[in-house]
């Protein structure tokens, strides 16, 4: 099945200037990039982001996180793109990750993992629709 997914470069890897590197992992795997945009998301905009986390100890620290620095926000679409993304970015915390994962290679810790990537379809589409507007999507076949 062709999907769309919602990658976000998290605030650790912008900082440390490794979109590029990350972009061009997530091209040279064959996933499409069809709407990016750089942004810095307020605590409360975080919160909403990871409101299916916020029973979770690590809410907060997270959320603070997340919104500490410019993220980088882009729609990917492919075969498989879901399953194929998640495959790319690795395990959640990089001391399990494998080699050759986004997050393996450039992961900080188990918070500032470099990358987000939606974990299902459905989520994907409704986190799209927390970055990205019908009108930004407009150009690309659906
Ligand atoms: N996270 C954390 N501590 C944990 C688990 C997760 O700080 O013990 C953070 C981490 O940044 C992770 C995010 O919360 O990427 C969302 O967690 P999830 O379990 O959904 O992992 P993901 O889908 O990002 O692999
Ligand atoms: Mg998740």
């Amino acid at each position: 099945m062709h999907y769309r997914t919602l990658c976000l470069i998290k605030p650790d890897a912008v900082e440390r200037g490794l979109s590029g590197a990350i972009l061009d992992m997530i091209q040279n795997s064959d996933l499409k990039i069809i709407a990016m945009k750089m942004l810095r998301l307020t605590q409360a905009e975080a919160e909403g982001f990871y409101t299916v986390h916020k029973e979770r100890p690590f809410f907060d620290s997270l959320t603070r996180y997340m919104s500490s620095g410019p993220i980088v926000a882009a729609v990917l679409e492919g075969e498989d793109a879901v399953a194929r993304y998640r495959a790319l970015m690795g395990a959640t915390n990089p001391a399990d990750a494998q080699d050759g994962t986004i997050r393996k290679r450039y992961a900080v810790d188990v918070e500032a993992n470099a990358v987000h990537g939606s974990d299902a379809p459905e989520t994907a589409s409704i986190e799209i629709s927390y970055f990205f507007s019908a009108l930004d999507l407009a150009g690309w076949p659906a």
